[in-house]
């Protein structure tokens, strides 16, 4: 089973792929740590992303499809992939649209995680603040100026996305308010 996790950033994407690859053996395919990684490996490509993230803006087409060609082309032995944080824009659901083509493979559904803004941003600076207490490192893009941009990113670029699923016929919503094991819950229904 093949799957999308589509929200606006701080609706718990990441956190119910963990969920996901637990009791499925799914694989998470999360662009953000994808590129996260490659920004500390020194690499030209790490650089130029690097000042992209921090700002919130997305980085180009190329560049996460390259990386989830990658990955889908290797293959391996597992419960499927969940896509957390990818396609974010429509060239990149069309792409992996033709990707999962070329490889026989196909979506089974596109889960939209509904949550309002007011939330995200508590969510995210909250996400923040746990880090800071706990002395671990914050994410250069968890700051409110950063957050304003990523969101205006999802609404302007990603956002379209619901709408083209929804004409394909996969998408399907949960409740992203509720507690953890409740929107678990909730997905879990969803895929059977
Ligand atoms: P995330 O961890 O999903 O919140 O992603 C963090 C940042 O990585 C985003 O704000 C973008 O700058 C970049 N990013 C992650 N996934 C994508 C994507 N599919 N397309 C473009 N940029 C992305």
């Amino acid at each position: 089973m093949n799957i999308i996790l589509l929200g606006p950033p701080g609706a718990g994407k990441g956190t119910q792929a963990q969920i996901l690859v637990d009791q499925r053996q799914m694989v998470q395919l999360s662009t953000g740590d994808m590129l996260r990684e490659a920004r500390t490996s020194g690499t030209e490509m790490g650089k130029i992303v690097a000042d992209v993230m921090d700002r919130g803006d997305l980085v180009t087409d190329e560049i996460v499809i390259g990386l989830i060609r990658e990955k889908l082309e290797a293959g391996g032995d597992h419960g499927g992939y969940i896509f957390d944080g990818f396609p974010r824009t429509l060239a990149q659901a069309d792409a992996l649209g033709a990707l999962l083509d070329e490889l026989g493979m196909k979506l089974d559904a596109v889960i939209e995680m509904q949550v309002d803004d007011e939330v995200l941003v508590q969510r995210i600076l909250g996400r923040a603040e746990e880090a800071r207490a706990a002395g671990k490192p914050v994410r250069a893009d968890d700051n409110e100026e950063s957050l304003r941009i990523r969101l205006m990113a999802y609404y302007k670029q990603t956002a379209p996305l619901i709408g083209y699923y929804h004409a394909k016929g996969d998408l399907r919503a949960v409740n992203g308010l509720g507690a953890i094991d409740e929107v678990a819950g909730e997905i879990k229904a969803l895929l059977g």
